[in-house]
């Protein structure tokens, strides 16, 4: 994957702060990692775009998820993304067909009605911050701003993007999170919003080579803008490990560990977010069912 990063800019007049990130060839990943067709690619994309820029708004070493529990064919969706720009998503059923509308793939109906939630980790937190939020559009971009509006009373305009050519190729993916900073006239959002609606589509932008400013700035009230270093790769990163894949066998508990055992083969684990096999033999089987009974 080519180098990328997140660009974080605020405006002079300290009324909005905005993060942009292009992610062509993070999407380009995604969709070679989970071979997906172009609905769940898409779906994907944006989420793990707007995971990525809103990790970013964090403080180092803090972690977001969000997973969103759709009742449309997609299934669930998941991402998990770190302020140091590390990212990893999965979509429950990535192999969907759904017919276009109006020329559009529908994404909302893909994900369909349901809960998004937003879970938010740190090392010093004792319990992790969850909020709990009623899926709007399902396109993604819209419910995230939702988000912003329900959980932190900050009005806020995300816009995502991911659009590929007839036969599936990524030609543009990024993303665009503008806030308002406290103390701001509200109707400032207005203004926003109207400038993304009547403006040039990010896919445009991002296809004809925009850079991070000019995204921004095309959105902006203003163009007198300042840019806040944010010197991180962006890197699809899975944190999966042997360790991990124990673990998580652990936590079926020792009636489905014992079961594994009875079946007389070692079990292969394959991981959803990066498609990596594990192979637990067992011996492995084994130490964790001694481990779960001496519990
Ligand atoms: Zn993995």
């Amino acid at each position: 994957m080519k180098a990328t990063q997140i660009h974080k800019f605020y405006s002079v007049d300290l009324a909005i702060r905005a993060s942009v990130v292009i992610t062509t060839d993070l999407v380009k990943e995604i969709q070679q990692i989970h071979q997906s067709f172009p609905i769940a690619t898409i779906a994907m994309g944006r989420l793990a775009t707007g995971a990525l820029l809103m990790a970013s708004g964090l403080a180092e070493k803090q972690q977001l998820s969000i997973r969103i529990q759709g009742e449309g064919p997609l299934g669930d969706l998941s991402t998990d993304a770190s302020f140091e720009s590390e990212v990893r998503v999965y979509c429950g059923n990535p192999q969907v067909i759904l017919d276009p509308i109006d020329g559009k793939l529908p994404v909302g109906n893909a994900v369909g009605k349901g809960i998004l939630t937003i879970t938010r980790f740190h090392d010093s937190y004792k319990h992790p911050q969850i909020s709990l939020i009623e899926i709007q559009s399902g396109e993604i971009a819209q419910d995230l701003s939702y988000y912003y509006q329900q959980s932190h009373q900050i009005p806020t305009v995300v816009a995502l993007s991911v659009s590929m050519s007839k036969t599936g190729e990524i030609t543009g993916a990024g993303g665009v999170i503008l806030e308002l900073m406290p103390g701001a006239p509200v109707s400032l959002i207005e203004t926003i919003e109207r400038k993304v609606e009547i403006g040039q589509p990010l896919s445009e932008l991002i296809i004809s080579g925009a850079t991070p400013l000019d995204l921004i700035k095309e959105y902006s009230h203003t163009h007198e803008l300042r840019e806040n270093p944010h010197p991180y790769q962006v890197k699809y990163h899975c944190p999966c490990s042997p360790e991990r894949v124990e673990r998580t066998l652990k936590l079926l508990g020792k009636a489905s560990v014992a079961e594994m055992i009875l079946k007389g083969s070692c079990c292969e684990v394959k991981c959803q977010f990066c498609g990596r096999n594990y192979s637990v033999s067992l011996e492995t089987l084994r130490r964790l069912y001694d481990e779960l009974i001496s519990h």
